[in-house]
């Protein structure tokens, strides 16, 4: 369409006449890349602001598939998606090209492990968070103060919300900030629920951080910890810790990245769902698909295979739930089992079907 022809001036002009910005700040945003860890109701937010303000590069990473409970907050998706298991980075990179067709996406179906960080956020100057646990966050962190990258640490669960920037050598990380275990939230939201507008609150103070820092406006960044939590009226900034003399990470002991703490299943944020890794393994979904055809409902895409087990093939004593289980397994060995909580119970039904 003739009357769509990319005309930089035209569709940055309300940044460029945002006088701090200009026209010196979309030329570095521009030439900038960023990545963003995890495309849920954060990561497809912070896609969508970026794409539409003009970035150069954008490195999407998600392991997960776009599901029907997504779409109340996660506003990147539609019902389509849903319906078509698509992963969450193929799915966002697909819409942000319609959105703006100027700026190179990569989507990255993968779980981020201490094994591919470094080649998976290779080229990227800024990473930003949208993950759904401390333990990626903490190897993002690990990774950032190694490579002296900045990183935005962002996350909600209910109407409740954090951000932090984080600039290696010069503030206070996330160990400093939260001690040198992540703390034991994972699983929380199965509870606490998150409402669409908490997210957006968040994504706009992270999104602002961001821009200031891929612009080149350091000095106007946020040094504070801000929180805030729309249900009860309330929003504070808290006086960042200083970096701590005791903080493992910013002595450069990487322990997140080294991989020591890295476990193999993970219980999924709000999913009652369990994700099982297998790093190394590589799985022939096709030989598979053959291979399960006798115990139960199948359904396969190119990029997964799903599978719903009959009750008499589960291991010994699991009690099915009702709708049953179900397990989404991807090409790099990872599964995720639906239908319980319990990793132990996750690792048995996975070893059942996949071995390994
Ligand atoms: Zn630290």
């Amino acid at each position: 369409m003739d009357s769509l022809e990319f005309s930089p001036s035209q569709r940055y002009s309300r940044q460029l006449r945002f006088a701090p910005f200009g026209a010196a700040g979309q030329e570095k945003l521009g030439q900038a890349h960023a990545a963003i860890v995890g495309c849920g109701a954060l990561g497809s937010a912070q896609a969508e602001l970026l794409v539409r303000a003009g970035i150069g590069r954008l490195t999407l990473i998600d392991r997960d598939v776009v599901e029907l409970s997504n779409l109340q907050r996660q506003t990147l998706f539609t019902e389509a998606d849903a319906l078509a298991a698509r992963p969450k980075a193929l799915a966002a990179q697909a819409h942000l090209a319609a959105i703006n067709s100027q700026v190179e996406v990569r989507a990255l179906v993968a779980d981020l492990t201490p094994e591919n960080i470094a080649g998976h956020l290779a080229q990227a100057g800024l990473i930003l968070d949208g993950c759904d646990n401390f333990e990626t966050r903490y190897l993002l962190n690990d990774f950032a103060l190694a490579q002296r990258r900045p990183w935005i640490y962002a996350a909600v669960e209910g109407a409740y919300g954090v951000c932090f920037t984080i600039r290696p050598g010069v503030s206070a990380c996330l160990q400093c900030l939260l001690g040198s275990d992540p703390p034991q939230a994972d699983g929380a939201c199965d509870v606490a629920g998150v409402l669409a507008a908490a997210v957006r609150w968040v994504a706009a103070i992270q999104n602002m951080e961001a821009l200031k820092l891929l612009s080149g406006h350091e000095s106007a960044l946020r040094a504070t910890v801000w929180h805030a939590d729309l249900w009860r009226n309330q929003s504070r900034e808290l006086a960042a810790p200083a970096r701590s003399p005791g903080c493992l990470a910013c002595r450069g002991d990487h322990r997140w990245l080294r991989g020591e703490s890295h476990s193999q299943t993970l219980t999924l944020c709000g999913r009652n769902a369990v994700q099982i890794r297998s790093p190394g393994r590589a799985l022939d979904l096709p030989g598979l698909q053959l291979r399960l055809h006798a115990c139960g409902r199948l359904q396969s895409s190119q990029y997964l295979l799903k599978f719903w087990p009959h009750p008499g093939t589960l291991p010994a004593g699991a009690t099915p739930p009702e709708p049953g289980f179900e397990l989404t397994i991807f090409p790099d060995g990872r599964a995720i089992v639906q239908g319980t909580s319990d990793p132990v119970l996750a690792r048995r039904i996975y070893a059942q079907y996949l071995g390994g």
